[in-house]
């Protein structure tokens, strides 16, 4: 078993339905359990601004699967909740589901980066992580709290 965190987003088509559709279906997964979901966040868009707020929250789950084969699962829930590929990066979207941590894992390959390479950037990621995973550490040790602590996460609240 490994334990994956996983970050939600979501900024159009009712948010806050999405997420828990997207919860439901995490925790149908194959060979995978959900064992904690953070509270919910809204945050202001990350990249072009001239969209919705983004409903944020991490997830744990537990795992036999292996880190291409969960992110063909978390792929086709984005695509069965109607997610339409863009060729740009940061668009308005029903759902993304992006794999934050897979166990100390650290991989690099054509489809898949883990850790998520920009979340040591992103208080809308962090901030939920800690919620569920007080103590967690990157692979390379660095404390989560700390790379938090580094950040402005004065724009997050309460969904
Ligand atoms: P960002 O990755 O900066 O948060 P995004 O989530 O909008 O942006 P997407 O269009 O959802 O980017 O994903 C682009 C590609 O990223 C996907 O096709 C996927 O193969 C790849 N990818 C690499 N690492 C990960 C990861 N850790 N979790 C999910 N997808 C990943
Ligand atoms: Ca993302
Ligand atoms: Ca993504």
């Amino acid at each position: 078993m490994t334990r994956v965190y996983l970050a939600l987003g979501s900024n159009l088509a009712d948010p806050l339905h999405q997420v828990q559709s997207a919860l439901d279906a995490l925790a149908a997964i194959p060979a995978t359990t959900r064992v904690a979901t953070s509270s919910l966040y809204r945050t202001p868009p990350y990249g072009p601004p001239n969209q919705p707020d983004y409903l944020n929250a991490a997830v744990a789950l537990e795992t036999t699967l292996s880190p291409e084969a969960l992110l063909d699962h978390t792929q086709r829930i984005e695509l069965e909740q109607g997610r339409v590929r863009k060729d740009h990066r940061w668009g308005p979207r029903t759902l993304d589901l992006d794999i934050m941590l897979f166990g100390s894992l650290t991989l690099a390959s054509e489809r898949l980066t883990v850790p998520h390479y920009d979340m040591h950037n992103r208080a809308f990621m962090l901030l939920p992580l800690l919620e569920i995973a007080p103590d967690l550490r990157l692979p390379d040790g660095t404390a989560l709290a700390a790379l938090l602590a580094t950040l402005d996460s004065s724009s997050i609240r309460r969904w």
